[in-house]
């Protein structure tokens, strides 16, 4: 089955409505601010500081961040500079919150279209080309016409070029092998693999969070 994202936003983590807490966070307004500002994201981490997921990466809509303060769920760990405001008091808005309670992941991430080629490092698996994700495909090793599955164990990268030669073929029929046999990859692997990508795109308050463990490694 894979795991789903589990990006659980305040009030459906613990199953509670938080109503009130939403009204409190709907009535702050980023009044004057740019139109950005309504795009603000939190990024979400567990309460061991780490990203409850990087494939999408766990964030929440800051109002939903805001919510999740007001009801105490998080700690409010980094901000922004944009500042909102209700009727009673003004903030920052969040940009980095953390879970109170630490939250038991499973260890195996989404199958995604975007986690197939960062398992295969953006790599056709026939001609072990590096390739931009834009020419790359996916390829059903065993033909889905031939009873094969979309699965983890079944899927890899390809190119075009390899993707079109091999056709409605085995690797063995198409006299093609593969790099390496497509299996399930951990959560970790993943972040390992991922995490040049995604470097220039995140707010600064979130970079220790996002690369501590590559950098770590190095
Ligand atoms: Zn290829």
């Amino acid at each position: 089955m894979g795991s789903r994202a589990f990006i659980e936003r305040p009030g459906l983590a613990t199953g509670a409505p938080g109503v009130q807490a939403k009204a409190m966070a709907a009535s702050f307004c980023g009044c004057g601010a740019g139109a950005a500002m309504n795009d603000l994201q939190t990024l979400v981490l567990n309460a061991d500081f780490r990203p409850l997921s990087r494939f999408p990466l766990s964030s929440w809509h800051w109002k939903d961040a805001v919510s999740a303060l007001v009801l105490q769920r998080v700690n409010l760990v980094a901000e922004y500079d944009d500042v909102i405001r209700s009727p009673s008091r003004a903030m920052r808005v969040p940009s980095v919150v953390a879970l109170k309670r630490y939250l038991h992941l499973d260890g195996y991430p989404a199958f995604t279209r975007f986690n197939i080629y960062c398992r295969d490092r953006w790599r056709c698996q026939y001609c072990a080309t590096d390739f931009p994700p834009s020419e790359l495909t996916f390829d059903h090793v065993v033909p889905r016409s031939r009873g094969g599955r979309t699965t983890w164990e079944n899927v890899v990268t390809a190119c075009s070029r390899c993707n079109l030669v091999k056709a409605n073929r085995t690797p063995r029929e198409a006299g093609m092998s593969l790099l390496r046999r497509p299996y399930r990859p951990s959560r970790l692997e993943l972040a390992h693999a991922a995490a040049p990508l995604a470097r220039e795109q995140v707010h600064h308050t979130w970079v220790d969070f996002l690369y501590w463990d590559s950098e770590l490694e190095e």
